[in-house]
């Protein structure tokens, strides 16, 4: 049991330090270098002892664990997120809906439930820009962007990007003029943020698809814009 604790914890830091090294390797690309926390929290590491157990006597099937992994990686991500931006700069009318009632817009495309129940979107104009953060811990609209990034659950972006916004977006490789207003929305567990980028000039003759391409999960937080290619 004991030897069995200090594998599973054993294995649990060489994961950590492979994410993290993946992580500095994004920071690297993208000049976010400020700090990550190294190791899951406590309670992260008992539900990973807790998962173990229950998988090694047979009480839960790790193939369903894996779907519902899948279905967070690769089903409810910001390509739908991307789909909602790209249907707004599409379509004004589906563009004033989802800035007065993101909820329903959005389940118009079909996204919804789980930490999405309460979802509001912050549009971005030449004049105002939009972060978003989660102070208190990382609440984040799942239906559309998927799991939180770790650098988004650090205790680095939380506080910074409350006191020194301009500071945490200038690291983050975008330079804001000072004409323009930064607003920082604090996501909470009732109600979570979603950026409507700018859609980039030079976009026109693109269709839905191809703008949808062109949305990513930064800039749907607020710490990029949507550039062309
Ligand atoms: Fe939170």
């Amino acid at each position: 049991m004991d030897t069995t604790r200090r594998g599973f914890l054993a294995s649990t830091v060489a994961a950590t330090g492979a994410a993290a090294t993946r992580d500095l390797a994004h920071g690297a690309e993208g000049e976010h270098d400020h700090a990550h926390q190294a190791l899951p929290s406590d309670p992260a590491l008992r539900i990973k002892s807790l998962e173990s157990l229950l998988v090694e006597k047979g009480m839960i099937d790790p193939a369903a664990l894996d779907a519902i992994v899948d279905t967070y990686e690769h089903k409810i991500g910001p390509r739908n997120g991307a789909r909602v931006v790209a249907r707004a700069w599409s379509d004004p009318g589906y563009k004033q809906r989802l800035l007065n009632d993101a909820d329903a817009a959005i389940g118009e495309l079909s996204y919804g439930g789980l930490q999405g129940e309460h979802m509001v979107v912050v549009e971005n104009t030449p004049k105002q820009h939009n972060l978003v953060v989660c102070t208190l811990c990382s609440c984040y609209p799942w239906p559309v962007l998927g799991l939180p990034p770790v650098w988004y659950k650090s205790n680095a972006y939380r506080s910074r990007a409350v006191i020194d916004p301009r500071g945490v977006l200038r690291e983050l490789g975008l330079r804001l003029p000072a004409d323009v207003e930064v607003r920082v929305w604090d996501s909470t567990a009732e109600i979570r943020y979603l950026v409507l980028p700018e859609r980039p000039t030079g976009s026109e003759g693109l269709n839905e698809a191809a703008l949808a391409a062109l949305v990513t999960r930064d800039a749907m937080i607020g710490v990029a814009k949507v550039r062309l290619s």
